[in-house]
């Protein structure tokens, strides 16, 4: 195991691989921006080091302001969290050519699914079901375009392939919508991405978002653990997210998940991914792949008892996956609700100084959150401020632990979603189980019309 890593991520996840890191023995760096330097796991680590001003682009996105901090702290490894550099296969690359472990898939292979239609491309051949659609780039002749469109039918989705962030799609109706749309979508994705680069594919209308996490090491072994639903999305990010997915049969989830941990054994994948997948009508379609640990995984680890971030250490320190698939065990049924610094239904930021904060706790129930009273949430990131997590035998347990944990919250000073989740753990359809990736932005308009009358 390692000696010393550096922690190149600030928020909860910074305190979440800092926890595994001190269970394990090892000793910690983080690094941080002038806003965070009263963060919790700032004091927490071992040592720490600031990277630069408040602004993303200066201190968490400056790789090498992150390569120095480690080469002058004698780190060994550096763990990317999610977001900021997580999926960067250049700085993946740096980090590796300064003599450093990344924490995570090679280079190569961030490279290879980062882009979404090598991604469906290597995919397709491992045999993961994929969306139907144009095999690889969108062709470049106008009626070739427009003859594939007919041959996937209408509505169809025009996609970047270095899109991300729910940026860079257009759904398109008719024909005559059709060109236009494809010219559009390349020029914003050549100014977000710089690649124009799209693809095309069916649009499903009404798909449950399904996603199935593996985990890898590099002596070719790979297993997964079960899926997420997290299908309760506004502005395709995740509000909600559980595991199981309820009423999925459980036989296709193996034979799905085993298709996954094939393809990781082929592609040579090394650490902890996911695989996303649009469900429909009892059909899995995979849309792309995240190489790196999600916000959403501690649904995974309350419902198999393994500790993600910790295997994700251990294989990158070269040891082999200490699960076998046929010593997976699922039990039980998770929730997590993401805790945003934002007003519940009209969504706008709130960050500011937290005057009280209590968490709730009791059996089943996990806070992961680096705020505290009179933490300043600083307005420069992300606006999600921690996760509620319950676990239950039953879905309906998990769901009433989770009412309990939502009511004995309290957060003062700022706004904070917290009773769009209660409003959202007594929703008839959500209490039934198995709602589509729209229904969360039906019942917001729902409510605000309430509201509006
Ligand atoms: P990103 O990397 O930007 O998150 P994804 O490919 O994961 O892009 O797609 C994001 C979301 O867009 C999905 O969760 C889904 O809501 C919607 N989406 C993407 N592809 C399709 C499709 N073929 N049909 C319907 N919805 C889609």
């Amino acid at each position: 195991m390692f000696q010393k890593i550096l922690i190149a991520n600030r928020g909860e996840i910074a305190l979440r691989v800092l926890r595994a890191c001190r269970e394990l023995g090892v000793k910690t760096v983080a690094v941080h921006s002038e806003a965070d330097t009263e963060a919790k796991y700032v004091k927490l680590a071992d040592e720490s080091v600031c990277i630069g001003p408040a602004p993303s682009a200066q201190s968490y996105l400056n790789v090498p302001a992150i390569i120095s901090a480690a080469e002058v702290t004698d780190s060994e490894a550096i763990h990317p969290g999610y977001g900021f550099l997580s999926e960067n296969a250049d700085f993946a690359e740096r980090v590796e050519q300064s003599g450093f472990v990344f924490i995570g898939p090679k280079p190569e292979t961030i490279r290879l699914m980062g882009d979404k239609v090598s991604a469906k491309n290597a995919m397709k051949e491992a045999g993961v079901p994929c969306v139907p659609g144009s095999d690889g780039a969108m062709p470049e002749d106008p009626k070739a375009i427009v003859a594939l469109a007919k041959q996937i039918g209408y509505p169809v989705i025009v996609k970047a392939a270095g899109g991300g962030g729910g940026r860079g799609m257009r759904v398109v109706h008719t024909e005559a919508a059709l060109l236009n749309a494809v010219a559009t979508t390349q020029a914003e994705a050549q100014a977000a991405f710089g690649n124009p680069v799209v693809y095309m594919e069916k649009y499903l209308e009404n798909p449950r978002h399904v996603e199935i996490q593996i985990m890898a090491d590099e002596h070719g072994n790979a297993v997964y653990l079960g899926e997420r639903d997290c299908s309760m999305q506004r502005r395709h990010q995740k509000v909600i997210e559980e595991a199981p997915a309820p009423g999925i049969d459980r036989k296709l989830i193996a034979l799905i998940g085993e298709r996954c941990a094939k393809a990781c054994r082929k592609i040579g994948y090394r650490g902890a991914g996911t695989f996303e997948f649009l469900y429909e009508r009892g059909e899995f379609f995979f849309i792309e792949m995240n190489t790196r640990v999600q916000v959403e995984h501690p649904v995974t680890e309350f419902i198999t008892g393994i500790d993600i971030v910790q295997t994700q250490l251990r294989v990158a320190a070269g040891e082999k996956l200490p699960i076998k698939q046929r010593d997976i065990q699922f039990r039980g049924h998770a929730i997590e609700c993401r805790i945003n610094a934002e007003d519940p239904f009209k969504f706008t930021p709130s960050p500011g100084r937290i005057t009280s904060w209590h968490t709730p706790g009791g059996p089943g129930v996990r806070v992961d959150s680096h705020v505290y009273a009179d933490y300043m949430v600083p307005p420069h990131y992300d606006s999600m401020i921690g996760k509620l997590i319950t676990f239950g035998d039953t879905r309906e347990q998990a769901i009433r632990r989770m009412r309990i944990a939502l009511s004995e919250m309290v957060v003062g000073g700022i706004k904070t979603n917290v009773p769009l989740h209660q409003a959202l753990m007594l929703d008839a359809q959500f209490l039934k189980g198995g709602v589509s990736i729209h229904y969360l932005e039906e019942r917001l308009a729902d409510i605000n019309e309430v509201k509006v009358d």
